[in-house]
């Protein structure tokens, strides 16, 4: 929908953090505090606070952030969030049935929900629990010991008005253009503890999951999963069941609630379903066949669409999209590009949906691969952003995939390292996205054989699908399949600032240049093409000088930096 938020919101991605979206709105333009630790090649019109320095994590941050004692000593199966909605007083209630296995003996465990929801009460079977509240956390006691190994299912009752908060609100009560009842949630970052109970953490996933969401008689609920029926309840209400087949992250789980129409596909096996306002039917039904060369793309590169038996979903929201499993959920005008605009300014953009290919590359990382801690985001955002170069290199071949890539340029910081504090619930830097896609692009080069890259690629996928893993698994694959040592090049991109710089000094002797990578890593090598394009030659820096014969002049040499994404300083 062309809503003035979503205008006013133009350039931000599905899932940058919280106050961006307040500074955005406010179209405020916040100040640097350390603008001389900026490279002088990298433009900047926006920096913002947060890309300059991590904040202080708050009790909250840190309760919801660790994965402390109680989290630590379970291991979540099976929730069944069965709920009602009413848009009239803007009120949720019902329960989330958890199911989990006890890996230790305790009687305590943590689950989270916040505090501005009431809990009705929690029972393990008939029998009542006690708890207590801290922050948004919820400590659950029980009466007798819960022993390692076992299964243990307790009913978490819960009710209360959500309160609009976050990037997209949390959870939104809106009306349509049309004036229909419009509902949705999008709470990556906020936590989906804001509207239902759950072990909000990122390390820990159910295996399946039920939905069944309550709403109006005339009302649709799209959700995530596969749609199993619905139920007239005889009291106004119709009962819409869903059911995930597949480990899920909480933040992923999604109600849309509308007045929607239905179209579907298929795409082979895969069944293809959108959903979308009546009067936007036409456009979405031009604007959505682009999902399935889009999957075509990506099951080119990584293997099998990861939700195969929940199903492809498109359903339109009023916020720019956000990568909800199976149920991407769609705000982008049904136009090219990023809001009607021209993504990374080259040209590129322009071609293809943005939100369509953006989002869905996070059913593979993000859905599929989920990191373990949001500190390491960069595993779903960085990776995500150059799939984006992926379909367009599958599309339109590796030139275009290349110049797109360095269209993020401008958009990168610099300013603080990707990884965030672990353990605290931080939001990384907005450099996750693009810095993060511009290292893997490097990467490439460093291994320097499209045939073995591709098949890193496919093979890194397919061994880490469905699991949270950490930076460290990322390293630890990529230096096994390729017999290099890429950790100084994971950790200079990563846990640093800056990029490392090419030194080049010109004229200690006739036709000679000496180099050395300059770099917070103490061991930092990285083999990079230099010379002319056309007549490029691999040369091997480390942080010690080195030299080699070059007809070239100062001028004339060059290094290949739209494959490799670094500095370099000429002497
Ligand atoms: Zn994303």
């Amino acid at each position: 929908m062309r809503s003035p938020l979503i205008r006013s919101l133009a350039w931000r991605l599905c899932a940058l953090p919280v106050w961006v979206a307040a500074a955005l709105s406010a179209h405020a333009v916040p100040q640097t505090s350390s603008p001389a630790v900026a490279p002088a090649a990298t433009p900047k019109s926006h920096v913002r606070p947060n890309d300059a320095a991590e904040p202080v994590p708050t009790r909250a941050a840190m309760l919801r952030g660790a994965y402390g004692p109680f989290r630590a000593n379970n291991d979540l199966l099976y929730y069944h969030l069965d709920i009602r909605v009413d848009p009239d007083k803007q009120f949720i209630s019902g329960k989330n049935t958890i199911r989990f296995r006890m890996l230790k003996d305790g009687t305590r465990i943590q689950l989270d929900l916040f505090e501005t929801m009431n809990i009705d009460k929690i029972l393990l079977g008939t029998t009542p629990l006690k708890y207590e509240r801290d922050a948004g956390a919820v400590f659950i006691n029980f009466p007798q010991t819960l022993h390692a190994g076992q299964v243990y299912s307790i009913d978490f009752y819960y009710s209360g008005h959500t309160v609009e908060t976050g990037r997209f609100g949390g959870v939104t009560f809106k009306k349509d253009p049309s004036g229909h009842v419009w509902i949705n949630t999008a709470c990556e970052g906020i936590g989906a503890s804001m509207w239902w109970p759950n072990k909000d953490q990122w390390r820990d996933e159910v295996q399946e999951m039920d939905l069944s969401v309550a709403i109006p008689n005339d009302l649709v609920d799209v959700s995530n999963g596969k749609f199993v029926g619905k139920t007239d309840l005889k009291d106004g209400y119709t009962r819409w069941d869903w059911k995930v087949h597949y480990p899920i992250n909480n933040y992923d789980v999604s109600l849309n609630i509308g007045n929607y129409v239905h179209f579907s596909d298929r795409l082979a096996d895969l069944p293809l379903d959108f959903y979308v306002l009546p009067e936007d039917l036409d456009k979405a039904k031009r604007q959505f066949a682009q999902a399935k060369v889009m999957l075509e793309a990506y099951q080119h590169y990584f293997g099998e669409y990861p939700f195969a038996k929940d199903g492809y979903k498109l359903i339109e929201a009023p916020y720019s999209g956000m990568e909800h499993q199976s149920a991407v959920t769609y705000g982008n005008l049904f136009e090219n590009g990023y809001l009607g605009r021209d993504w990374t300014g080259v040209g590129i953009s322009p071609r293809f949906d943005f939100i369509i290919i953006h989002e869905s590359g996070h059913e593979w990382f993000g859905n599929s691969i989920t990191a373990a801690d949001p500190s390491d985001e960069w595993i779903h955002e960085g990776w995500t952003t150059y799939l984006e170069s992926l379909y367009v290199e599958y599309r339109w071949g590796t030139d275009d995939a290349i110049k797109y890539l360095n269209g993020y340029k401008p958009k990168v910081h610099n300013l603080r390292p990707i990884i965030a504090e672990r353990g605290v619930n931080a939001e990384a830097t907005e450099d996750q996205y693009f810095k993060g896609a511009l290292m893997i692009n490097t990467l490439r080069s460093v291994v320097n054989d499209d045939t073995k890259w591709w098949a890193l690629l496919h093979g890194f996928y397919q061994h880490f699908k469905y699991q949270n893993i950490m930076t460290e698994d990322v390293v630890a694959y990529f230096n096994q399949h390729t017999g290099m040592n890429l950790t100084p090049i994971f950790d200079q991109y990563l846990r640093h600032a800056q990029i490392p710089r090419l030194e080049l000094l010109f004229g200690e002797a006739p036709e000679m240049v000496m180099y050395k990578w300059r770099a917070d890593e103490d061991d930092f090598a990285m083999p990079v093409r230099v010379g002319t394009p056309g007549h490029w030659q691999i040369i091997h820096p480390t942080t010690h000088w080195q030299s080699m014969q070059t007809p070239l002049t100062k001028d004339a040499f060059q290094v290949e930096t739209d494959r490799y994404y670094v500095d370099v300083n000429k002497q």
